[in-house]
């Protein structure tokens, strides 16, 4: 089984651990550089992004997460996570930094200016059957991408119609909602498959 990390410094780390369980993955805690050497992928958990940048500086994990991503090392953002993987943040406090994986802009709390969280239907490329019921709370949009960056999701329908919130570029992905909370593992399921390949 393929080892997964998930960072675990702040964040719905609990139920990203289980999705990769479900799927079938050896799923782990990282808080510690060590931890960090044994996995073969890692996931950033929703939260807050500026906490998470924070706790990444006070665990040393900055460098050794950045070294791992130019390795090669699949990893997975949601929400908070998505927005530590993007290589511009509107919205952001101007003191957060992220590892800048993705080349892409994100805004930060986008979906939240009139509401704090909203559902949607989300079609990702590469992932078959019905689409997603994705869950939206505080989440960034992706306002722009760079020619290396794979478009996979985007809102069905509503007010939010066509906002990018799915992206992959290689073997970073990154989205706006949070699978791990609505029992629908089927992006656990390509990340694993995607960590099983690299
Ligand atoms: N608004 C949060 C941030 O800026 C993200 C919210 C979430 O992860 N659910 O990091």
């Amino acid at each position: 089984a393929p080892v997964i990390g998930v960072l675990a410094l702040q964040g719905d780390v609990r139920e990203h651990l289980a999705a990769l369980a479900a799927v079938g993955a050896d799923a782990r805690p990282v808080r510690r550089p060590g931890e960090l050497d044994a996995v073969d992928g890692l996931v950033i958990p929703g939260g807050e992004s500026t906490t998470i940048s924070k706790l990444v500086d006070i665990f040393e994990l900055r460098e050794p997460i950045d070294k791992r991503i130019a390795g090669g090392m699949p990893v997975y953002g949601s929400c908070a996570g998505m927005i530590m993987l993007a290589a511009e943040v509107l919205d952001g406090r101007p003191d957060q930094r992220g590892f800048a994986g993705i080349e892409m802009t994100v805004r930060r709390n986008a979906f939240g200016r009139q509401v704090d969280s909203f559902e949607a239907a989300v079609e990702i490329n590469g992932v078959p059957g019905e689409p997603f019921h994705a869950v939206f709370i505080r989440a960034p949009w992706v306002e722009r991408v760079g020619a290396g960056v794979e478009v996979i999701g985007t809102v069905t329908g509503g007010p939010a119609a066509d906002r990018i919130v799915a992206v992959r570029q290689g073997n970073l992905l990154a989205t706006s909602f949070h699978p791990e909370l609505t029992g629908d593992l089927r992006v656990h399921a390509y990340f694993a498959e995607l960590v099983r390949a690299a």
